[in-house]
């Protein structure tokens, strides 16, 4: 059973209204990526499903848990894109509205999961909020996204909100999991305090990412290395860590700058100061722009020639460096 110690207060929401029969047929579960907030609906689904649940929690061993065990039970559906980036086409969504005019197999609740609910086209969400609008029997939507505003208003408006934020369990959770109390902060802020990215990303840093990536802008400044074999080499390293470093360093160029202060990576204050001054700040804005922009393109699931872009950062990167 996989509630993460951060979910419990959710969790408790939930169970009551379950409880006092309340429990709106639509939910919509919003937060940062990186927070499990899928773990949570599918545990949830489990528990709405589950003949005899016990303890506000699905028991484990009734037929109906064996058959989500087995990952056949028919009266749970999941629609999820086929592939990370594409989107949930209407014919997932005719699944849907099948499956929701059959009667319940089990008897009990049917339950349909939406996983990355932002990635529906619009005639997909023009579809499903047919189904939203007309609840049959005992049907249960719970729709996971972490980019809400990517979804039209009107499925949206259907769904009762559960929000999902970082929260000071986080980094007593990443101590169990095995990483050091000062990467676990450094790695919480860096990702914008989502426990299961930070986890990610404190394992990365365990080859050192950041220093890799601050001895490549070494190299350039020294003309030692060149912008396209930097690129060749950045397309291959894990893409979410190289961009949440890349802006948290360039952050810290800034700040430099400005206050002299480093607020982030003291850890590695000669290599930032030796860099921070080799561009002015417009050139650092520019770079972080280029950082978000390439972010949301990402988080949009649009298709991205990743080489392509690192060779225009580095580029651009390059270019502005003065040198003496
Ligand atoms: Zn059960």
């Amino acid at each position: 059973m996989q509630i993460y110690p951060w979910h419990e207060s959710q969790w408790q929401q939930v169970s009551s209204r379950l409880q006092q029969l309340t429990l709106p047929h639509s939910l919509l579960l919003i937060g940062p990526q990186g927070l499990g907030k899928f773990a949570f609906a599918y545990e949830l689904a489990q528990r709405l499903l589950c003949l005899t649940p016990k303890d506000n929690h699905a028991c484990g061993h009734c037929r109906s848990c064996d058959l989500m065990q087995a990952e056949t039970h028919p009266d749970y559906l999941l629609i999820e894109p086929e592939e990370t980036g594409k989107a949930i086409k209407i014919d997932k969504i005719r699944r849907l509205i099948d499956f929701q005019q059959k009667t319940s197999q089990q008897g009990g609740a049917q339950v349909v999961l939406i996983h990355g609910a932002e990635a529906m086209n619009r005639a997909s969400a023009n579809a499903l909020l047919k189904s939203l609008e007309e609840p049959q029997g005992t049907t249960y939507f719970l729709l996971v996204t972490s980019h809400p505003h990517s979804l039209p208003a009107t499925v949206r408006s259907r769904c009762q909100m559960l929000r999902f934020s970082p929260q000071s369990q986080a980094i007593d959770w990443l101590l169990k999991e095995g990483v050091d109390a000062q990467r676990a902060e450094h790695c919480l802020r860096v990702c914008e305090g989502a426990p299961l990215s930070a986890l990610a990303l404190a394992q990365d840093a365990e080859g050192d990412l950041r220093g890799d990536i601050l001895a490549d802008m070494q190299g350039l400044v020294s003309q030692s290395l060149d912008p396209l074999s930097v690129a060749e080499k950045w397309k291959n390293w894990p893409q979410g860590a190289l961009m949440a470093w890349l802006m948290s360093i360039i952050n810290d160029m800034v700040t430099i700058q400005v206050s002299g202060k480093i607020s982030r990576h003291s850890d590695h204050k000669a290599a930032l100061q030796g860099l921070s001054s080799c561009l002015a700040p417009g050139h650092w804005f520019a770079l972080n722009d280029q950082l978000i922009q390439q972010k949301r393109l990402t988080d949009s699931h649009i298709a991205l020639n990743i080489l392509l872009f690192w060779e225009d950062f580095l580029l651009s990167m390059s270019s502005a460096i003065e040198r003496p």
